[in-house]
């Protein structure tokens, strides 16, 4: 099978990575194994939310600027400054036209609001998500949480209780029907994603409207959790409707009912774009010739490999097997290119769970156009994007999905430049 480009993982980078492709009219492969880090999504994108020195940052790309003398890997310096501002105002466009709509600003980070009721700095988030401008500044006063009764994910006493300290009070409420009780007879089987399908049938909405409805008289907004729209796209606006008061969603622990949606999407609009997308394979090994990768080899294509003039490694970092940890050293298993990491393991990870974590900054070796290195020799036409590369640390920055998307950005246009 013959390509323009072969990009290896269909998780956030990689999609985006393959819709600017495709965009361009480039015919496009995405190889991806499963599960990527989107579905564990929050429902919003941060693109920085503090330096390196845990300064917060409320201008995301004046931000960026500070970062050169500080964190020289950073994909951010890399792809430097302007560039950076330029994709960063392209994206939620990229998000809307793949049926995502988000809100924000990439000059102001806002706020959302985690599973347990605490405030975020964030970019963009996806639009029925509660937001505030400010931390402590929600845009009720009175609310009422509305949980699914048996449902374990979500914390409505957490919440209200960080909300007490915003000055907001808040009422709880539960619902309860029959399509409920028969997936409450597995306690395990009470997730998100299958509440969510008993939500997609109208009549199950409307009982959810009326019953909101009762318990929510005297409130100003009701909170639900992310419960809503797995397989149907309206189910939120046509409940908000039915309420007709204001309503807000509120991520859950995952699965995350809005990162399946935007996996879906995006991949939806791959597809549409005349990309092939092969879900369920994985690349084991590559040719190599001439410092260029020739072909590559997936489990399920056997001796029928992906050819192209350029490839994409998308397969993130340690948690979706991107990089693999040896006793002594940090390992990508694809083409084994060059890593960046601490030789002494001890240096690796502290134990306390919430430090800063030297490991989360271990990944691939890129040149300026972040194209990869194996064993210091530059290969011309690989190029690296998304949690893989080296220099950042996604979780105390907050730059997770800044990270994904401007680096796809950035190596597609050096793809379409490069011809
Ligand atoms: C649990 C979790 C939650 C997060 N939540 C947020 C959030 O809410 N907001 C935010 O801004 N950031 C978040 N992040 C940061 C996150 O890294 C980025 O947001 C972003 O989604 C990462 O996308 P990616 O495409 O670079 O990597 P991934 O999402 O990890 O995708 C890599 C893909 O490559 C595939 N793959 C791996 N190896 C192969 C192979 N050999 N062949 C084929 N396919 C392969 C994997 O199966 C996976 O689908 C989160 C990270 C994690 C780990």
């Amino acid at each position: 099978m013959k390509f323009d480009t072969v990009i290896i993982g269909g998780g956030l980078a990689g999609m985006a990575c393959g819709i600017r492709l495709a965009e361009a009219g480039r015919r496009c492969a995405i190889v991806s194994q499963g599960q990527s880090a989107l579905h564990f999504s929050s429902g919003s994108f941060d693109l920085l939310s503090r330096l390196p020195d845990g300064t917060a940052v409320e201008d995301p790309i004046r931000g960026m600027a500070e970062l050169a003398p500080v964190a020289p890997e950073h994909p951010y310096v890399r792809i430097g400054v302007e560039r950076c501002g330029d994709y960063a105002l392209q994206v939620p466009e990229m998000l809307r036209k793949a049926g995502i709509p988000v809100v924000g600003d990439c000059r102001k980070n806002h706020y959302r609001i985690t599973p347990m009721g605490k405030a975020k700095a964030t970019w963009l988030t996806m639009d029925a998500y509660l937001r505030a401008e400010e931390p402590g500044r929600l845009p009720f006063q009175k609310v009422c949480i509305v949980n699914v009764e048996g449902f374990l994910d979500f914390y409505p006493e957490f919440i209200a209780e960080e909300f007490r300290a915003y000055g907001v009070t808040s009422r709880f409420g539960s619902v309860n029907f029959p399509d409920l009780e028969k997936i409450r007879q597995n306690p395990s089987e009470m997730r998100s994603a299958n509440i969510a399908r008993v939500f997609d049938h109208e009549r199950n909405l409307e009982a959810l409207a009326v019953r909101i409805r009762e318990v929510a008289a005297d409130s100003e907004a009701v909170i639900l959790p992310a419960i809503l729209g797995i397989d149907r796209n309206d189910a939120f606006e046509t409940l908000r409707k039915k309420v007709d008061m204001p309503l807000y969603l509120l991520p859950t622990l995952p699965p995350s009912i809005p990162g399946i949606k935007a996996q879906q999407a995006l991949q939806a609009r791959f597809r549409a774009l005349g990309g092939e997308y092969f879900l369920g394979d994985s690349v084991l090994s590559a040719d190599l010739e001439n410092d260029r990768v020739k072909r590559v080899y997936t489990a399920n294509h056997g001796d029928m490999p992906f050819e192209a003039d350029s490839f994409v490694l998308a397969t993130g970092s340690f948690f979706s097997k991107g990089l693999l940890a040896s006793p002594d050293r940090i390992v990508e298993p694809v083409f084994d290119v060059d890593t960046l990491f601490t030789p002494d393991r001890s240096e690796w990870y502290t134990l306390h769970f919430f430090d800063k974590q030297n490991y989360q900054a271990f990944g691939v070796v890129t040149d300026a156009s972040l194209r990869l290195f194996k064993e210091g020799r530059l290969i011309e036409n690989l190029y690296g994007a998304g949690a893989g590369l080296a220099g950042f640390y996604p979780v105390q920055e907050g730059c997770g999905a800044g990270v994904s998307l401007l680096s796809a950005f950035y190596v597609a246009d050096t793809i379409l430049n490069s011809k």
